[in-house]
């Protein structure tokens, strides 16, 4: 059985696990030399860490660093190193299944390190655990905005960086980590090192969507661009996927919106609603003529929502759906998500067939299956992985079951397993957050030809293999 499903069947058992962790810590406390005096060991801040958004995993930490500055990661590291002591960077704790977790070891909570340093017109440095939302905040007071934004702002930098974060402006943009100028880590020898495509160009390229595997980031250097001040939203509705797909891939060409995304939707009668959400920027006062932009499109108009907001009230509209799905104790519940990268030569055929075989309840009454293409021209990450073709859609399965019923959970991530292998028959490749366990060959297979480029890098920066082990890569 492979240990991310142990620790899944595991986690059922509530107090009693955590209870025997502890008696085990303690036990083993007797002939290992002591942690450094600021890691945690408080249960309750051990329990926080011990599990992640999707609610699946459950692994407890030996303790928890909450680090004011790089030189307490540096020394960490450097115990850690000493005892084989593993150790996971945590930022915001979205991760969806126990990438963020360490059994026995130490997690790093980037939460207090946070810090926005210095931004021009250009560029901003930001400390590694600061939010995307104050990290905007700040940058919004000069009419400055990174290029690329999660559709959730509450996840942090360095947990994004880590696995690339793509957002409704990915087309023109690429991932977030194609806006990265330059690095400080902290090794996972304990050594602080700063990297750019020109200074250790290595460790900076296993570093962006490396699955925090050779390095915690500690800060970054982000590129900026002048912020819009309006968004002009379409939403449209479709009857069916192959007309949402024409559609969206002919704004796409066109480049007719400033964000493209689009998705199926539970239609509240065991259908689905078809939905294609694209944004116009555009300066106060000068909103673009509705017609022209909707013009030859073959959506149900006159069930189209249209909405003007601020670019700040636009980026944080997701705020309003994650109140939502807390009033009604979603937010909380097991997040099984499956996220994946179409190839665009046979996206609608295998959506379609996929879609013919979901139940009715596959997300969730809130949930969303995401669907729309992407160009990948913009996308040079070296581990970001994506098909090889000009277009590619992004097909995710945001699954947020009605109740936290562990079954439900259960029977969600063998079919999250099924698909997957489906799509990688297929040539399609995951975005790696999804909720399914993959084993290290599904790893390097993953990576295909960018797995030496990792392997070399985690050998050089990471050789005891101390750090992310929730990912399970090595
Ligand atoms: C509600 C929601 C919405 C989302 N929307 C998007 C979206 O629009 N686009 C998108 O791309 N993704 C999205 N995601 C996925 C999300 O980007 C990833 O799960 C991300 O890794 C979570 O960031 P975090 O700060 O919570 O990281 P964590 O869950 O804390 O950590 C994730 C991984 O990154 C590592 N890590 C964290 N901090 C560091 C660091 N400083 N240095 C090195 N490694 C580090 C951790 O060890 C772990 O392996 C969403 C997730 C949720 C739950």
């Amino acid at each position: 059985m492979p240990s991310d499903r142990r620790m899944f069947l595991s986690a059922g058992l509530g107090v009693t696990a955590a209870l025997a962790s502890e008696l085990t810590t303690s036990a083993q406390a007797v002939d290992r030399p002591p942690l450094p005096g600021n890691v945690s060991l408080e249960p309750e801040v051990r329990a926080a860490t011990a599990h992640d958004f999707g609610r699946l995993i459950h692994r407890q930490p030996r303790g928890v660093l909450r680090p004011a500055s790089s030189a307490d990661i540096v020394s960490l590291m450097r115990w850690a190193k000493g005892q084989g002591v593993k150790v996971a960077a945590r930022g915001q704790g979205h991760s969806i299944y126990g990438r963020a977790l360490v059994e026995d070891g130490i997690v790093v909570d980037m939460s207090a390190m946070n810090a926005i340093r210095d931004i021009q017109q250009d560029r901003v440095a930001v400390d590694a655990g600061a939010t995307w939302r104050d990290l905007l905040d700040a940058t919004l007071a000069l009419a400055l905005t990174p290029p690329v934004l999660t559709n959730y702002l509450g996840l942090s930098v360095g947990g994004t960086i880590a696995v690339g974060g793509i957002g409704a402006t990915s087309s023109r943009h690429g991932m977030q980590t194609d806006n990265v100028i330059a690095l400080d880590v902290v090794t996972g020898e304990g050594k602080e090192v700063s990297c750019s495509a020109t200074e250790n160009p290595d460790l900076f390229d296993g570093t962006r969507a490396g699955l925090g595997q050779c390095s915690i980031v500690t800060r970054a250097t982000l590129r900026l661009v002048p912020a819009p001040e309006r968004v002009r939203r379409f939403q449209l509705f479709y009857r069916d996927l192959p007309s949402l797909a024409a559609d969206q891939r002919r704004v796409l060409t066109e480049g007719r919106f400033d964000q493209l995304q689009g998705a199926v939707l539970p239609d509240g009668s065991g259908g689905w609603r078809y939905q294609l959400d694209g944004a116009v920027y555009h300066a106060t006062g000068s909103a673009p003529d509705d017609k022209a932009v909707l013009s030859g499109l073959s959506d149900e108009r006159s069930a189209a929502v249209i909405t003007d907001l601020t670019y700040r009230e636009d980026a944080l509209a997701f705020g309003k759906f994650e109140t939502l799905l807390r009033s009604k104790g979603q937010w909380s519940n097991p997040q099984p998500w499956f996220l994946t990268f179409l190839r665009g030569s046979n996206a609608e055929r295998l959506a379609a067939g996929i879609l013919a075989g979901l139940k009715g309840d596959a997300v969730g009454p809130f949930g969303r299956i995401t669907f729309y293409p992407l160009f990948t021209k913009a996308f040079r990450t070296p581990l970001v992985r994506l098909p090889a073709e000009d277009i590619v859609f992004v097909f995710n399965l945001i699954r947020i079951p009605a109740s936290n019923d562990a079954a439900t959970a259960e029977r969600m991530l063998a079919e999250n397993r099924m698909l997957y292998d489906r799509i990688r028959e297929a040539g399609g490749i995951q975005y790696p957050v999804g909720a399914f366990a993959m084993s290290s060959d599904d790893w390097t297979a993953h990576f295909g030809s960018g797995w030496p480029q990792l392997r070399e890098a985690k050998q050089r920066y990471d050789p005891g293999h101390l750090l992310a082990p929730g990912y399970n890569l090595f």
